[in-house]
């Protein structure tokens, strides 16, 4: 029962949907280059999950001992466990020093040095010399590099009359012929549904964490550019790479930091027993991210969880005592109090294997344009179509990101697609009439969401998929486990059809807006779960149990994961860039990695 909408069209030369770090770096650079520019966000531009970004952001500036940006290359394609684009990651590295002068020129409040520098701390996996010495790259505004940097960039934004469309959530994409036209969304606040044309239209619409039950990522996180994508018949890449965190509070998933651990905190089963001391005899609880999250999960599948469903562990600070405690980990005492209701000087943390961070995303090139294989060609850009930050895979971080990496991206892909626009794009072109009925299929869905009358209701399903998601698409894989979890998605996906909205109105109708978050989150837990089983190796972030050791002849490659008209799961892949941009540093053959 489609019912007639009335919809607004706007025109400007480009359309950024998301105003996190990526989305507003790409808004202020398109509207300093005399682009007319449309920034349309779900969420008021300062809430989007990267003003949670604590650590910062990297650059081999050197101000804190010698640094080069050909060592942060070696870093990040080790990093990546031979899966990044070594092109892309090139140019990472190299513009990360130019991207944060200019953040700091824009006036993002940085901490310093004595002599006034910008202040950089060590991160992990950032070395110096090509693994040699341990690199100070990261450079911090205290603990809240993504707020400074994201309010930084909002009033730059606005001082170049970018135009902000608040509290409008992107439906889908308009595309012609393979081609990007626009996008359609709906303002949240009036109920109006618009149509943005632009020659250009530039996802930053963020990572999809909240696929998982448990995540460190904003409620927000659903990956709807991801999921647009995926309806407009185009690939993902590399879904099968989810970075886990060992410590997330269970149940709200906010993060409690390496620190706590490094200050001597321990995990315990429900047996009371410090298991790390069996997984890693040597660095026990400080074992590296992947091994203690690992190991944690073995402890849950194999019945020595803690609580009453047996589904956690324990994170014990008690015996620090509490002057400890109040001068050095002050605000994890806060944060277990609010979101687990417990005195970190009195009893134990719940905490649960956390997904941190979404490797996989829309594959790009490092102009940011979006590409898809076709035919023989695995590069072919999809004209006026183009992906930023945690949505994109450029790829950058491969089979797993090193911390500080990710602000990186986000100013350097967003600044990068800006460049791209301003050098394709002319200011003002006509945009052609589109064809009668373009947006049929996408107001039949938006209807088919708003009137569901079945039984099951949002909040119920989507706790489902992300109980799949959480078990059988975990730190810890196997053949068994992931073909189940294959079973168990597609059933858990099929049940959309039954799901019940209750609210049928247009204006502020969160019921809605959950409903068509699911919709997205689905489509990417089922492209997650399948490219999983499908990889058979162990690379970076992804280690399968029943193929422990990665295998570079076979597996060297980007999956791309398509969602054909059945909602079935269909693979190609794309080789990895093993050059580079220019002659100013080489190649990094790969080499075994130690887990
Ligand atoms: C707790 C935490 C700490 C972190 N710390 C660090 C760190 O110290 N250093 C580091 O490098 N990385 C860190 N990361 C990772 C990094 O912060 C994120 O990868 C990054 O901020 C993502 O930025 P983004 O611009 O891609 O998207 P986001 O900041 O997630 O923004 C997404 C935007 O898209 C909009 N949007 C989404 N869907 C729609 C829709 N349908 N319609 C309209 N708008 C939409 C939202 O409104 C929002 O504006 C951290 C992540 C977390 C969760």
């Amino acid at each position: 029962m489609t019912k007639a909408y009335n919809i607004t069209e706007h025109k400007f030369d480009a359309i950024v949907v998301g105003a996190g770090g990526a989305g507003l770096r790409a808004t202020m650079g398109l509207a300093t280059k005399g682009l007319s520019t449309a920034c349309i966000t779900k969420v008021f531009p300062t809430r989007s999950h990267t003003v949670a970004a604590q650590g910062g952001m990297s650059a081999s500036l050197g101000n804190m001992g010698e640094d080069d940006w050909r060592w942060h290359m070696y870093d990040t394609i080790k990093g990546s466990d031979w899966l990044g684009d070594q092109d892309a990651i090139e140019y990472m590295c190299r513009e990360a020093v130019p991207s944060v002068i200019e953040l700091e020129h824009y006036g993002v409040p940085f901490s310093r040095t004595e002599d006034g520098k910008i202040y950089q701390r060590p991160f992990g996996g950032m070395t110096t010399n090509f693994g040699e010495g341990t690199a100070q790259r990261t450079c911090a505004a205290a603990d809240r590099t993504g707020h400074a940097i994201l309010h930084t960039l909002y009033q730059q934004s606005l001082k170049h009359d970018a135009s902000f469309f608040i509290e409008y959530f992107a439906i889908d994409l308009v595309m012609e012929n393979g081609e990007c036209k626009g996008v359609l969304a709906w303002n949240l606040a009036d109920g109006t549904l618009h149509l943005f044309r632009g020659q250009a239209v530039i996802l930053a619409t963020g990572g999809y964490g909240r696929a998982y039950f448990s995540c460190t990522s904003a409620h927000t996180c659903t990956g709807d550019g991801n999921a647009m994508v995926l309806r407009a018949g185009l690939p993902l890449q590399d879904m099968e790479f989810v970075q886990f965190h060992p410590t997330g509070i269970y149940g709200a998933g906010c993060l409690i930091t390496e620190g706590v651990r490094g200050e001597g905190g321990f995990l315990t089963n429900s047996k009371g027993e410090r298991f790390m001391e069996r997984y890693a005899p040597n660095a026990k609880d400080l074992a590296s991210r992947d091994v203690v999250s690992r190991s944690m999960t073995i402890e849950i599948r194999e019945g020595r969880g803690v609580g009453n469903e047996a589904d956690h562990i324990h994170l014990h600070l008690e015996h620090l005592g509490a002057d400890v405690i109040n001068k050095r980990l002050p605000g994890i005492a806060e944060s277990a109090e609010i979101f687990a209701g417990v005195d970190v000087a009195k009893e134990p943390i719940p905490v649960l294997p956390t997904v941190h961070y979404n490797m996989g995303g829309i594959p790009t090139n490092y102009h940011g344009e979006v590409v898809n294989k076709v035919g023989d060609n695995p590069d072919q850009v999809v004209p006026g179509l183009f992906a930023i930050g945690e949505a994109a895979c450029v790829s950058v971080h491969g089979a797993n990101r090193l911390g500080s990496n990710s602000l990186l991206d986000l100013i350097v892909f967003g600044r990068a697609v800006a460049n791209r626009c301003a050098e394709i794009i002319k200011p003002g072109a006509n945009q052609r009439e589109l064809p009668e009925g373009i947006l049929d299929r996408s107001l039949s869905d938006l209807d088919a969401a708003r009137y569901a009358n079945g039984s099951i209701p949002t909040a119920e399903l989507r706790l489902e998929m992300q109980k799949v998601m959480q078990n059988n698409a975990a730190v810890f894989r196997t053949g068994e486990v992931l073909q189940e979890g294959c079973e168990k998605i597609t059933a858990t996906a099929a049940k959309m059809a039954d799901l019940k909205v209750s609210d049928q109105s247009m204006v502020w109708n969160t019921d809605l807006v959950e409903a068509l978050e699911l919709r997205n989150l689905m489509d990417q837990a089922k492209v997650t779960m399948f490219s999983a089983e499908n990889r058979k190796e162990s690379r970076g972030a992804h280690a399968r149990e029943d193929y422990p050791d990665r295998n570079d002849d076979e597996w060297m490659k980007h999956t791309l994961a398509y969602l054909n008209e059945q909602g079935k799961v269909e693979f190609d892949y794309r080789p990895v860039h093993m050059n580079t941009l220019t002659d100013e540093c080489e190649v990094i053959p790969p080499k075994q990695r130690v887990y």
